[in-house]
């Protein structure tokens, strides 16, 4: 029996009904089929108990961005009461086929990348979209993001630099089979700083499986991940990541969504990428033997960025290199949500939602935008022309690694 729990994770009774989660939430701005964060979170929360938990299918619309809790002044942990709510739905009426495999999407990674560019020509074949849609309710329409024949796994095998200074690096699963280019450019950029990347035992972070209210298997998951992680940091190293949703998952949701408290030694030690490197630059210890990289970069801030509450050190990076004009868009979220985008009858929701996004990407000069989530930058392609890179990216080229625009 799931158990929606009232206690000191989510204080319902500190809401004072100001509506300002309201005011911010991506969805309830384009749907009605969004009660929204108030109501779905402290109001219903009141009524919920242990033992009666109201069923409430409008929670399955939101897209766990968490931008309420940013926003909220009086600290309510809404997004918490959302995704427990969605739990407790799922557990007594089981997960659906769709979002079972959306979730274990990084099961079919190695395969599909093993059979790459087949496997990529097969997602693109018109009758197995359309067949997917009518049958799974997965969208026909969305462009699904390519497989890598060379996964970063298999390119690390051939990794030789070697230093006394060293940082533990969890890089995901779609860094691995779907944009390895990423987790290359973090690696070349630590090694211009003369700093050795290793690379812990790891799995899927997770997030998929909770954000789809399969708590059981992302707690397996987090606890695999977790050995390999919490090994790391007994052998005194730093833990980096790439992708902020990766990040918030293991930093935060391991602990309060899995109660794996084993994981708050992570809290201190996982700093996402740009943090890291800008912290280095604080201390003086940053290479900035930068070549002028002479273009806009358009910058959209991730909401898991936001969540993290570490600022935007992207920014603060780009801006170090000479003849980069960066504009952040200043966008909230950007609607695809992880797997949420990939639902079809989520999909009209997604693409009003990065409305915003797709009119002030067109209103920005150049090719590129950055973003350091997987999921905003497969919007940033799905609702514009520009070329979406991860933000190492500016630095690679920076540095002469790569020539502009190279990976
Ligand atoms: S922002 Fe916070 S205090 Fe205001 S209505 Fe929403 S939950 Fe309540
Ligand atoms: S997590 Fe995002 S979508 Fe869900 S209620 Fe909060 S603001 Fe709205």
């Amino acid at each position: 029996m799931a158990v929606v729990r009232r206690d000191i994770h989510y204080p319902a009774d500190q809401c004072i009904k100001c509506t300002i989660c309201v005011e911010h939430c991506p969805v309830i701005k384009v749907t009605d089929k969004f009660l929204g964060p108030k109501q779905v979170g402290p109001d219903f929360q009141r009524f919920r108990s242990e033992n009666d938990d109201p069923h409430d299918v409008s929670v399955d619309y939101c897209t766990g961005c968490r931008i309420c809790d940013v926003v909220c002044p009086s600290g309510v942990n809404i997004s918490e009461l959302n995704i427990r709510s969605k739990i407790a739905v799922r557990e007594k009426e089981g997960i659906p086929i769709r979002d079972t495999l959306l979730s274990h999407a990084y099961m079919f990674g190695q395969i599909a990348s093993f059979t790459a560019p087949a496997a990529n020509a097969f997602l693109k074949f018109r009758p197995f979209r359309w067949l997917s849609d009518k049958m799974l309710h997965l969208e026909k329409s969305l462009r699904y993001p390519f497989y890598q024949r060379e996964s970063f796994e298999k390119w690390i095998r051939s990794y030789t630099f070697k230093s006394e200074r060293k940082v533990a690096y969890f890089y995901g699963c779609f860094t691995n089979y779907n944009d390895p280019s990423v987790g290359k450019a973090v690696v070349k950029v630590l090694e211009k700083n003369g700093i050795q990347a290793v690379f812990p035992r790891q799995e899927c972070c997770g997030l998929p499986l909770l954000g789809n209210g399969n708590v059981r298997e992302a707690r397996k998951l987090a606890r695999r991940n977790l050995a390999g992680l919490l090994s790391a940091v007994d052998d005194g190293y730093d833990i980096i990541y790439s992708s902020t949703s990766c990040g918030m998952m293991i930093r935060d949701d391991y602990i309060t969504y899995l109660d794996l408290y084993e994981a708050e030694p992570l809290f201190d030690r996982m700093k996402e990428v740009s943090e890291y490197l800008w912290e280095l630059h604080e201390k003086n210890e940053l290479n900035t033997d930068f070549i002028e990289v002479p273009m806009t970069m358009a910058y959209h801030i991730p909401c898991h960025l936001r969540s993290l509450g570490i600022g935007f050190p992207a920014i603060n990076l780009m801006n170090l290199i000479p003849g980069l004009t960066v504009r952040e868009l200043g966008t909230y979220c950007c609607g695809m949500a992880g797997t949420y985008g990939f639902k079809s009858d989520k999909y009209e929701i997604t693409r009003a939602i990065g409305q915003e996004l797709a009119r002030q990407l067109a209103k920005t000069d150049g090719i590129y935008a950055a973003s350091d989530c997987e999921a905003c930058r497969m919007q940033i392609e799905n609702m514009s022309t520009k070329k979406a890179v991860h933000p190492i990216k500016a630095l690679l080229w920076a540095y002469g690694i790569e020539p502009v625009g190279g990976v």
